[in-house]
């Protein structure tokens, strides 16, 4: 199963990629966990994206696309992904074209999470994840068992530096602008998914593996 998950920031795509992982022990491969990851080691990319990333806006294309292309012909991708957060760019998808023909692999499904702004405001300021596994969390609609710990391995919570309003506001112009029109793009190829967002995280996923399964 290779999947694209797409949608706006906050639209639930980390979410529903838990769950997939969890069914299907395929690789989630999420840019922005990437660009996280490469901040909190200090390494250069880290530096690099660090700066576009505080302001809410893109990575380079080049070196995000760079970052995927490695990652994508690593083994464990053979058998099936879940790509998150990327392509966001139509240059971004295009290349990503190149790398999945160079692999002879043909996306299984391009998943549309659609909410609207006003609700993605309140769910990314209210995100929490995980220091030690990175699971996700909501104050309000997904809290843990115990506040500021993690449910699952008794991790910190923490919110992403990104994840405060001001931010926010300028990451959904960089999807309204960017990403948005990749819509298009996809639904000329014939894979794509629309799911309506604005569900519990539950129903998200029952019409997702169900969109899937056709
Ligand atoms: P994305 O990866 O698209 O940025 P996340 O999966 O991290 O989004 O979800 C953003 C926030 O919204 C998280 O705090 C998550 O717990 C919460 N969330 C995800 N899906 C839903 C949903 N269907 N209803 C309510 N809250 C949700
Ligand atoms: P995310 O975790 O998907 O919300 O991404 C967090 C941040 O990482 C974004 O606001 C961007 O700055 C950067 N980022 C993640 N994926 C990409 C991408 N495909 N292209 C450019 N920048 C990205």
């Amino acid at each position: 199963m290779y999947i694209l998950l797409m949608g706006p920031p906050g639209a639930g795509k980390g979410t529903q990629a838990e769950k997939l992982v969890a069914q299907f022990q395929i690789p989630h491969i999420s840019t922005g966990d990437m660009f996280r990851a490469a901040v909190k080691n200090g390494t250069e990319l880290g530096k690099e994206a660090k700066k576009y990333m505080d302001a809410g806006g893109l990575v380079p294309d080049a070196v995000t696309i760079g970052i995927v292309r490695e990652r994508l012909t690593q083994k464990d991708c053979a058998k099936g992904f879940i790509l998150d957060g990327f392509p966001r760019t139509t240059e971004q998808a295009m290349a990503l074209d190149g790398i999945l023909k160079d692999l002879s692999i043909n996306l299984t499904g391009v998943v549309n999470i659609g909410v609207p702004d006003t609700e993605l405001v309140s769910r990314v300021t209210g995100r929490r994840i995980c220091k030690a596994c990175g699971a996700t969390y909501h104050i309000a609609y997904n809290p843990s068992k115990v506040e500021g710990i993690c449910d699952k391995c008794g991790g910190v919570l923490y919110q992403r530096d990104d994840d405060k309003e001001e931010t926010v506001k300028k990451r959904l112009e960089a999807y309204h602008d960017q990403t948005a029109p990749l819509i298009g793009y996809y639904k000329k190829q014939g894979v794509f998914i629309d799911i309506e967002g604005m569900q519990n995280i539950d129903k998200v996923y029952t019409d997702l593996l169900a969109a899937l399964k056709k």
